[in-house]
């Protein structure tokens, strides 16, 4: 019978990886996966001679229609990705809905993913939790995603690059000085990193590099009780969007309009100041 499997592999530790997920990807006919040479690596230390196949978020159409074609002609076709779930911030979705409606079966052998592995790890509540995956690079649509899920009661789970660490930990800082948040980094591997403190903290772990700026990030943001948030008339607006309206609507200098939003937002003024300043 022709199945789908969605195999889950390690995300560092080469170890983790389950005795029916190296069976499965022995067994199948084929091993579709994001960079064969990654895949390759894993392969080799179990031994497991399946031919690979590229599937990648720039190929994936065309290698839809070759994977649901080998599934007509009766083969079972693994799906892997570089790391951890595939789908999960991976490519595979559009592929598992597609086989579905062909009414192909589809088994997931489950495997690691580096933001439930950050979560269990961090000692943040974790009975309740939303993951927002990679923030939108934009400063503006990014405090906006963090702005309104800064305000549930679940841990939000964030994806981020070495490259904008920095400026993700200050966009939450902005939001909340006083947030604690999870900083998981190089997770399963060598030089694994976890670390649980206030945002302001982390900041300066991060400056001082006792939190090197190298390496897989996964953030986690504690949440709030959501019961004994006020709604703010300002949520929803951008930082520089609540400045103008103090200053165009309620007449007021912008040197009083910063002063203000900074202690709507319980912000410091000089971050106010500096970001109104710098966009305007
Ligand atoms: N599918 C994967 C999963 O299930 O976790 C996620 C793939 S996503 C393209 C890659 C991102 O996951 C990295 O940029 C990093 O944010 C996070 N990540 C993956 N492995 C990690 C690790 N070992 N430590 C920390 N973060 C990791």
């Amino acid at each position: 019978m022709s199945i789908l499997y969605l195999v889950g592999t390690p995300i560092g530790n080469l170890e983790d990886i389950t005795y029916r997920a190296v069976r499965t990807l022995t067994e199948a006919d084929y091993i579709f996966c994001e960079d064969t040479r990654v895949t390759a690596k894993l392969c080799q230390h179990y031994q497991i001679q399946t031919p690979l196949k590229s599937y990648h978020e720039h190929n994936k159409d065309k290698s839809s229609e070759q994977i649901l074609k080998l599934l007509e002609e009766g083969k079972q076709v693994a799906l892997v990705s570089d790391a951890g779930c595939p789908c999960i911030s991976d490519p595979g979705y559009e592929l598992v809905n597609q086989a579905r409606e062909n009414d192909y079966r589809v088994e997931t052998i489950p495997g690691p993913n580096a933001a439930i592995t950050a979560l269990m790890t961090s000692g943040l509540p974790s009975y309740k939790f939303v993951f927002l995956g990679f923030l939108p690079r934009h400063a503006k649509e990014k405090n906006e995603v963090l702005q309104k899920w800064m305000g549930r009661e679940s841990t939000s789970m964030i994806y981020e690059s070495p490259y904008r660490i920095k400026q993700t930990v200050r966009a939450i800082a902005e939001i909340d000085p006083e947030r604690k948040v999870a900083i998981g980094r190089e997770l399963t591997k060598k030089f694994e990193q976890v670390e649980t403190n206030q945002i302001e903290i982390i900041e300066q772990m991060l400056e001082d590099a006792t939190i090197p700026q190298k390496g897989e990030f996964v953030i986690l943001i504690e949440g709030v009780d959501e019961a004994s948030q006020e709604i703010h008339w300002w949520e929803g607006i951008d930082l520089n969007q609540h400045v103008e309206t103090y200053i165009n609507e309620h007449d007021m200098s912008s040197k009083d309009a910063i002063k203000q939003v900074a202690l709507d937002r319980k912000m410091k003024k000089r971050d106010v100041y500096e970001s109104y300043h710098v966009q305007e």
